[in-house]
């Protein structure tokens, strides 16, 4: 996970001095399954890729449990042991794994220029950009004001404390589906709050979310908020009755888990390659390449349409082969 930043803040950091500077040839920024293939491709290309990995080392990725659907594991694999695989493999061939953030980019030139840590200049004659994507909040006050309190934004994490108890999952979706899912097998009751009448989750989730008896999806739901002195102890819903009807229901649950999508993580880049409405990264059709000579994007970070590992990984890929041909037609 990256830190994001709006372009205003980007911009204040602009007068920010670096404390050391280092020239490289590939940069790639984010860990996730699109970063790590493009540095196992990268390595083998001898691009002596240098990686940041970010907050989150490894991705969402690390925050899910098994992951049943990526080709070469075939009895499934837990999500950080395939991420632990990856960078055994991308390290393997010689790729520099290290530990920091990137904090600001600066693309207006030939040279690259990624500030890590708000401190370290990193100056690149090319960049790959897999920072992916975080999850969402509703916007509610309560969020923040239950926040280590009751509310989170991975089952996988903080499930763990709620064995045995109620708790809810928003969304309607595979993300809130494999969490309901998760949840399910160590809480009491997990309660689905659903928007609309519809999910949205592939069908193999929705039939078995359908055929676990302690999920009950409620239908046509909002979170107005949640209460409990200091820490959740409920959450207040609006049922839509249709033509603008509603009807207050209040739930009792200890946690209350997000599961409704993510934002890209591109807001430091924003200012030198195109973006969607919603901030995903445009690249040219059939390639990883952005607008900037240069600057690759691959991963969940330029996916808004399938955001799976195996497809985040193909991407990896065809940034570090973008990479080494940009680089050899320059040099
Ligand atoms: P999606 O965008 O697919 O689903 C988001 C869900 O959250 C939708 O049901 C949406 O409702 C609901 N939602 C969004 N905003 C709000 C809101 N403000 N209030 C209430 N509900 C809201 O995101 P996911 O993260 O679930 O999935 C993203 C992609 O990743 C998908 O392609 C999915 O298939 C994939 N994925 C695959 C997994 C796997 O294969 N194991 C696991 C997780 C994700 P509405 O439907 O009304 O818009």
């Amino acid at each position: 996970m990256f830190k994001s930043l709006d372009i205003n803040e980007n911009e204040e950091k602009k007068n920010i001095q670096p404390t050391e500077v280092e020239r490289v040839k590939c940069l790639i920024v984010g860990s996730g399954p699109a970063g790590y293939t493009a540095a196992i491709y990268a390595a083998r290309a001898n691009l002596n890729p240098v990686m940041y990995e970010g907050l989150q080392p490894g991705g969402q990725l690390t925050t899910t449990t098994e992951v049943e659907n990526y080709p070469g594991y075939p009895e499934g694999v837990t999500g950080p042991v395939m991420m632990e695989d990856f960078k055994k493999q991308a390290e393997r061939f010689g790729t520099d794994v290290r530990w920091g953030m990137a904090t600001k980019a600066d693309f207006s030139g030939e040279i690259h220029k990624v500030w890590i840590d708000d401190s370290k200049l990193i100056e690149a004659e090319s960049v790959i950009i897999a920072t992916g994507a975080t999850a969402k909040y509703l916007g509610l006050d309560d969020e923040q004001k239950y926040a280590g309190g009751g509310v989170s934004a991975c089952a996988t994490c903080d499930g763990f404390f709620y064995r045995g108890k109620d708790v809810a999952v928003v969304g309607g979706g595979d993300t809130a589906a494999e969490e309901a899912m998760y949840l399910a097998g160590l809480c009491k009751k997990v309660y689905l709050i659903v928007r609309r009448d519809v999910l949205r989750a592939s069908k193999v989730m929705v039939e078995r979310l359908m055929d676990t008896p302690n999920i009950e999806v409620l239908w046509k739901h909002q979170t107005k908020g949640l209460f409990g002195d200091g820490v959740v102890e409920g959450a207040t819903l609006a049922k839509n009755l249709g033509e603008e009807n509603e009807e207050e229901v209040k739930i009792k649950i200890d946690g209350f888990f997000l599961g409704i999508g993510h934002k890209p993580n591109s807001d430091i880049f924003a200012e030198y390659v195109d973006t969607d409405e919603v901030g995903y990264i445009n690249t040219i059709p059939g390639t990883s390449k952005t607008k900037v000579p240069g600057v690759f994007a691959c991963g969940d970070v330029q996916d808004s349409q399938y955001r799976q590992a195996v497809t985040a990984a193909g991407s990896g890929c065809m940034a570090a082969i973008d990479t080494e041909r940009y680089l050899s037609e320059k040099n």
